[in-house]
């Protein structure tokens, strides 16, 4: 950030008084621009026992297959979001059940939310963000072709609890193998 959206002056990058972390403070107006984590929302929507994937068209990660999710806008709840990434993307109509995975990815200052889902009918397609939209058996999942780890991690979850009869709730955070954690 270079410049302050409440006025348009330079922003300096400095711990407030009273804060623990350095922010962007207007040298103007003295508002402060909190930087926060953002939630990305998705599902693992089912049907007949198969899961829909959908293989992106965009980059991050342009050729490889996710479930539906993005970012969730402002007045919408976690399950109208979830529901509308499926329709966005895979055009798919969904009912939102329970929640199978919170993701905490450090690195890419985001949190996945991923709930469980059921397929309400077989009209779904590629929507603008993705290549092609398929349903998969378990075994047939292209694990080695997935885009990201939280994605795996979710389907990994999603697939152990079917098997037991199960819907429990997963936490996992991720991080860049190559960053240690700091000590606490
Ligand atoms: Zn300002």
């Amino acid at each position: 950030m270079k410049f302050c959206s409440a006025c348009g002056q330079s922003v300096g990058f400095l711990i407030p008084d009273g804060d623990h972390l350095p922010r962007y403070v207007c040298g103007s107006c003295k508002t402060i621009h909190y930087q926060n984590p953002r939630l990305i929302v998705g599902c693992v929507p089912e049907h007949e026992g198969k899961i829909l994937l959908c293989r992106r068209a965009i980059e991050p990660r342009r050729g490889f297959w996710t479930i539906p999710a993005g970012f969730m806008e402002n007045g919408e709840s976690l399950q109208t979001a979830a529901a509308r990434e499926s329709m966005e993307e895979a055009l798919a109509r969904v009912d939102i059940g329970s929640i199978c995975a919170i993701v905490h990815v450090l690195h890419a200052e985001q949190v996945h939310v991923v709930f469980r889902a059921k397929l309400l009918n077989l009209d779904f397609g590629a929507g603008p963000e993705s290549l092609e939209v398929a349903l998969f058996e378990e075994s047939e999942i292209p694990w080695r072709d997935l885009a990201f780890r939280s994605v795996e991690f979710a389907l990994q979850r999603y697939l152990d609890d079917r098997r037991a009869g199960r819907e429990t709730l997963h936490f996992q955070d991720l991080d860049h193998p190559a960053k240690p954690k700091p000590r606490v």
